[in-house]
């Protein structure tokens, strides 16, 4: 067992960690306050090849391992979780997904701009009456000569309104259950295509997320993203991705948090010494710490399993469970850290805290992740 990162690894973990610290932290308070994804941010990470790292060296990108995908994650995370949602979305819902189960012409057509950053992409499952019971949704899919027509609506989509692309879960055979869902990639220009706007949200306020309204669009039978029937498969194959992402991401934000109790700890003086020499304050950063350290484990153990190619479901939700409790927990005490000062925007935190809270509910919820992993501990299978 080795627990060191590879040069390789230290390298882009350096470079990307340089990235951050230089493009993204000192700017995210104020996309945050004015909601706005930073787009010329997103373009050089494009440039630099930071959103293209574990994206395959054929179509376009640096052809990295799941570890340094996760350390990219963790980076982002610590700089702006709104950030590590898009990057997330992009390439652990969408470009992984056309990879996994793409046929070749669809991976040349959008793959390589995905990685590049010149075109996004989103993925819409969730619906306005269907969310953890994805298999429930109601989109249908009507076949009509070379074409299906696709007609339902998509609710709480990350990048709805500026995805090129869109990845879309409907019902060809509405009375098959989970076995009735196929999967489409929608371009945005697909007459019938709209989106509407969702704002006012309780974090990842710099994040775009909308709603898609799907009025009799046709989209070709070549568009179909997998078999058909086997939309929910493919569902699950990214899901299985993006909680490895998440879970990264949130080790990233509580590693933010816990550097800001840190300096704030060895700097505040409250009865004539720092706030780090009393030893209930000691006891809620080695907590912080702790937590940090389990959850970083685990996501390096579900990458190493993706990484060796072997089933890792049980790895990967477990750390996104961990992770995603975690880093409200951290957020949660580092606040208390920072007492008064942490309530306020005057420091990261309160941003952190605000943005924690989505990772126990997108990707499955915290309950989700705990079904799943009660299925599996008893053998229970949980689809068939
Ligand atoms: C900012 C944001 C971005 C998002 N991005 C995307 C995206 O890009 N694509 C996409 O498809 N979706 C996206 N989502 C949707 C997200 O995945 C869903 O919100 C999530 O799956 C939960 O579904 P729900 O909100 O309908 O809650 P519900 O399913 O209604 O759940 C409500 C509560 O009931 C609990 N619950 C439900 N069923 C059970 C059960 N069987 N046992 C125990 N408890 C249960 C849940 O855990 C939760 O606590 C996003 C959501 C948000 C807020």
């Amino acid at each position: 067992m080795n627990f060191s990162l590879t040069s390789e690894q230290e390298t882009v973990q350096k470079s990307v960690r340089d990235f951050v610290a230089k493009e993204i932290t000192p700017f995210a308070k104020e996309w945050d306050q004015e909601e706005k994804f930073p787009w010329d941010v997103w373009k050089k990470m494009g440039e630099v090849e930071i959103i293209s790292t574990a994206v395959p060296e054929e179509y376009d990108g640096c052809g990295m391992d799941h570890i340094t995908h996760a350390i990219v994650a963790e980076e982002l995370g610590y700089g702006c979780s709104s950030i590590r949602g898009t990057y997330s979305v992009q390439i652990s819902l969408v470009t992984k997904t056309i990879l996994a189960w793409g046929n070749e012409d669809q991976k040349q057509k959008y793959v390589p701009r995905l990685a590049t950053g010149e075109i996004m992409g989103c993925y819409g499952l969730t619906e306005p009456n269907s969310g953890s019971d994805a298999a429930s949704l109601s989109t249908t899919a009507r076949e009509d000569g070379d074409h299906y027509i696709l007609k339902g609506n998509k609710m709480w989509i990350t990048n709805a309104n500026v995805a090129d692309v869109a990845i879309i879960f409907a019902k060809t055979d509405p009375d098959a259950g989970a076995r009735g869902i196929t999967a489409f990639l929608v371009d945005k220009d697909t007459p019938g295509y709209s989106t509407q706007e969702i704002h006012e949200k309780l974090g990842l306020r710099a994040s775009d997320t909308g709603e898609i309204i799907l009025d009799n669009v046709r989209v070709p039978k070549e568009n179909m993203l997998g078999p058909i029937g086997k939309g929910f498969r493919v569902a699950l194959s990214a899901l299985d991705n993006a909680r490895f992402t998440v879970a990264a991401g949130c080790v990233g934000s509580a590693q933010s948090a816990l550097d800001t109790s840190k300096s704030y700890a060895k700097e505040r003086i409250q009865f004539d010494k720092p706030l780090a020499g009393h030893q209930l304050v000691q006891q809620l950063i080695t907590n912080m710490t702790v937590d940090v350290e389990c959850g970083r484990l685990l996501v390096y153990r579900a990458g190493y399993l993706k990484d060796e190619g072997v089933p890792n479901t049980r790895e990967t939700s477990m750390a996104k469970y961990y992770c995603s409790e975690m880093v409200n927990r951290v957020a949660y005490n580092a606040i208390q850290v920072l007492g008064g000062y942490g309530f306020s925007a005057e420091y990261p935190v309160e941003r952190i805290y605000r943005d924690a809270r989505i990772n126990t509910l997108y990707e499955g919820t915290s309950q989700i992740q705990q079904l799943i992993l009660g299925n599996i501990e008893l053998g229970i299978p949980a689809f068939k």
